[in-house]
């Protein structure tokens, strides 16, 4: 994750990366603004946990309204007098605009003001895939800051951690797999990570099916199960269970 600036500006313009680490980008900047702790974000005081679980007052979300498909002037002269109002418990009031770049000219228009010369305590996030569309005078009163590219390369610790999964699942015993995965679940992945080395492990499980015909397209298709059913369930301790009855049951 790209570091939190230091000290912090009072509106970002948050692009590049892929739209999830855009916004859990956002999320850790909003903690950093309301904080309490000695290392913004700290992410164990209360407001860090508010804003973790989405119940802080003070942040308020602006997006697309269901049913259509911009973000409307109206929203914006909503936010635009919220913002005069001080917060309720933290030191900020925190703005989350997403996508930003789906604002028209009108609202873009009634959200300089406040941007340019808002109250003190509020803080804006403009979260956006392009950049391109929001108006200079917008993109010229924020800070920028791009995420590294959509496709980064895969981090060689996680491909050399696939590799050696892969390996295992390949030609290990029930029970050397059942004791990795056991070791997997013992390095508290969260599940998206989790599901990020299982596909990079399920790469390269296909690229080596030559070798292992018919272990491997086992292999394959529990890793795929896995995958599908992670939908609803994201618990690692589930799926590598899951993953090893696929392997070696009937
Ligand atoms: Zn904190």
């Amino acid at each position: 994750m790209r570091p939190i600036p230091h000290p912090l500006s009072h509106a970002y313009l948050i692009t590049g990366g892929r739209e999830d680490s855009r916004l859990d980008y956002a999320r850790q900047l909003t903690a950093a603004y309301l904080c309490q702790g000695a290392h913004p974000p700290c992410g164990v005081c209360l407001p860090c946990r508010k804003v973790a679980e989405g119940i802080h007052p003070d942040v308020i979300w602006v997006g697309v309204p269901k049913g259509k498909r911009e973000i409307t002037v109206d929203q914006a002269r909503t936010l635009r007098s919220d913002a005069y109002i001080r917060p309720n418990e933290g030191v900020r009031k925190v703005y989350i605009i997403h996508p930003a770049d789906s604002m028209n000219q009108v609202a873009q228009n009634a959200l300089l003001k406040v941007l340019e010369e808002g109250p003190d305590y509020a803080a804006f996030l403009l979260v956006a895939e392009h950049p391109g569309r929001l108006l200079d005078t917008i993109r010229s009163r924020c800070e920028q800051l791009a995420l590294p590219p959509q496709q980064a390369e895969a981090d060689p610790q996680q491909v050399e951690q696939a590799a050696q999964l892969c390996r295992l699942l390949l030609t290990g015993s029930e029970l050397e797999v059942a004791e990795g995965m056991a070791a997997l679940e013992r390095q508290k992945l969260k599940g998206g990570e989790l599901l990020e080395l299982l596909a990079v492990a399920e790469r390269q499980v296909s690229s080596q099916l030559a070798h292992h015909p018919q272990r491997g397209v086992r292999v394959l298709r529990a890793l795929r199960a896995c995958r599908e059913s992670s939908v609803y369930n994201p618990s690692p301790v589930g799926l590598m269970g899951q993953l090893c009855a696929q392997i070696f049951g009937n």
